[in-house]
C-alpha cells in the first residue's frame, strides 16, 4: 500500500510517499510560500532534488501540483491517483478528544476544529490540508495522526498547572505535550534495540530539534513531557525561552513597552540558543563552532542549553522512580556529540558511563552508553512520517 504524508503549515506543505510494506519513501518534497507566490521541491528515490517555482493562491492548488509531480510520466512513481492508498495527515493539537489516531470522517473534522483555540497557528493550518485531499481525493481514506495524542496517558499530577481549577474546566487550560508520534516511535525503538518489552521499560526521551521536548515513557505510556499547553514550555530551544518566570512578563512590558503578541513575539523568535547567543544563531552548527573559537554567548548558549535537558532527565527519573534508558534524537539530539557528552556528565549519578568513540558516531542508531553502564544511552533517528504511514495502515 502507498500511503501520502502530509505535514501541513499555514504556508508550507510537507510530503512523503510511503511505500508500507518496503517502508522505502518512493517520493518526497515540500511546497512553500503557498498564498504568496509558490514552489514545489520534489525528489523521486534515488533522482535529483528540482524545485520549480509555480503559482499556488491555495493549497489545494499545491496538492494538486503534489499529486502531478507524484503521477508525472518521467519523474513520477506512481501511475495514477488510484495507486495512492491512503492519506495519513500530521495534526499538531487534538486536545482531550484524541488519544489516538483516527480515520478522517465529518465529524473528526469538526472536532479537529475544535481544537483550533488551543493551537491556532497550526490546527487551521492541518484542516486546510485536509480540506483540500478530501476535495482532489475524494475516495482515498485519509487519517488524523496528533502530536499531542501519544501524552493523553499522563496522570493529572503531570498535566495540571497550578491555576485555578475553573480554567481546567472552562478552557481546558493543562499541559498537553507535542512530538508525540516522535516520543512513541523513538521509545518503541529502544525497546526493540534492547530486546526488551516495550511494557517493562522505563525510558526518557530527549527530542531535540529546533523545537525540543523530553518525555518520560514508563511501560509504554507517556508519563510526561516538557512541552504543556503549548510547544513553548520546557527546554530553551532554537528560538524558544522553554521555562522562564511567568513574572519576567510583566516586568519585561513596562520595560521595552510590548504588548502581549510583543511578548509573545519574544518568546517564540527571539529566545532560546538564539537570543542566549546574542543572536549568533539557532543552528547548532554555528553555536558549536562558535563556541570553539571562544565566542563567550554561543558558549554560554550550549551550557544552558544541556543544563536545561539534564534538570529534564533527572526530574525524569524521579517521576519514574528510575530510568532503564535515555534515548537522544532529532537534529540535535541525533548529530550534536558535545551535547549528549555533556548531559550525560550531569548523569554521572545515576551510574551513566559513555563510550566516548560510539559518542563521536551519532547521526545513525547506535548505542552510546558503555556495556557497565547502569543506564543505556542511546541514539535513534526519529522518523514521523514513517510512524504517520503505519498508523495510516493500522487504520485502514
Ligand atoms: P525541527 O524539525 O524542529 O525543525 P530538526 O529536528 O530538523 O528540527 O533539527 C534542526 C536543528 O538540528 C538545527 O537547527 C540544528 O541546530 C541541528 N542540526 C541538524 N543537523 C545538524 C548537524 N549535522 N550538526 C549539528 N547540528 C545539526
Amino acid at each position: 500500500m502507498n500511503v501520502l504524508v502530509i505535514n501541513c503549515g499555514s504556508s508550507s506543505l510537507k510530503f512523503q510517499l510511503i511505500n508500507s510494506e518496503t517502508e522505502d519513501v518512493l517520493a518526497k518534497g515540500l511546497c512553500e510560500r503557498i498564498g504568496i507566490d509558490g514552489s514545489l521541491t520534489y525528489q523521486p528515490a534515488g533522482k535529483e532534488k528540482v524545485t520549480t517555482e509555480k503559482s499556488m493562491p491555495t493549497h489545494t492548488e499545491a496538492i494538486q501540483f503534489v499529486i502531478d509531480a507524484l503521477t508525472d510520466a518521467d519523474r513520477g512513481v506512481v501511475k495514477s491517483l488510484e495507486e495512492i492508498n491512503a492519506v495519513g495527515h500530521r495534526v499538531v493539537h487534538g486536545g482531550e478528544k484524541f488519544a489516538n489516531s483516527v480515520v478522517i470522517t465529518d465529524e473528526v473534522i469538526s472536532a479537529i476544529a475544535e481544537c483550533n483555540d488551543l493551537a491556532p497557528l497550526h490546527n487551521p493550518a492541518n484542516l486546510i490540508g485536509i480540506n483540500a485531499c478530501a476535495k482532489l481525493m475524494p475516495n482515498t481514506p485519509m487519517v488524523a495522526v496528533f502530536d499531542t495524542a501519544f501524552h493523553q496517558t499522563m496522570p493529572e499530577s503531570a498535566y495540571m498547572y497550578g491555576l485555578p481549577y475553573e480554567y481546567y474546566e472552562k478552557y481546558k487550560i493543562r499541559r498537553y505535550g507535542f512530538h508525540g508520534t516522535s516520543h512513541s516511535f523513538v521509545s518503541k525503538r529502544v525497546a526493540e534495540l534492547l530486546e526488551k518489552p516495550y511494557e517493562e521499560l522505563k525510558t526518557i526521551v530527549c527530542h531535540l530539534g529546533n523545537g525540543a521536548s523530553v518525555c518520560a515513557v514508563k511501560n509504554g505510556k507517556s508519563v510526561d513531557t516538557s512541552m504543556g499547553l503549548t510547544p513553548l514550555e520546557g527546554l530553551v530551544m532554537g528560538t524558544r525561552s522553554g521555562d522562564i518566570d511567568p513574572a519576567i512578563l510583566e516586568f519585561l512590558a513596562k520595560k521595552e513597552n510590548l504588548d502581549i503578541a510583543g511578548l509573545m513575539n519574544v518568546l517564540n523568535k527571539k529566545s532560546g540558543v538564539f537570543g542566549l547567543s546574542d543572536n549568533l544563531s539557532s543552528d547548532f552548527r554555528d553555536l558549536t563552532a562558535g563556541a570553539a573559537n571562544g565566542n563567550k554567548p554561543a558558549q554560554i548558549a550550549l551550557d544552558v542549553f544541556c543544563y536545561r535537558v539534564a534538570k529534564y532527565v533527572g526530574s525524569y527519573t524521579a517521576a519514574m522512580n528510575g530510568v532503564d534508558a535515555i534515548a537522544f534524537t532529532a537534529g540535535i539530539g541525533e548529530n550534536v556529540s558535545i551535547v549528549r557528552a555533556k548531559v550525560c556528565e550531569y548523569l554521572g549519578y545515576l551510574g551513566i558511563d559513555v563510550d566516548t568513540e560510539a559518542n563521536a558516531k551519532g547521526g545513525e542508531e547506535v548505542v552510546i552508553s558503555t556495556p557497565d553502564s547502569k543506564v543505556k544511552v542511546l541514539v535513534v533517528p526519529t522518523n514521523e512520517e514513517l510512524a504517520i504511514a503505519r498508523e495510516t495502515v493500522a487504520l485502514i
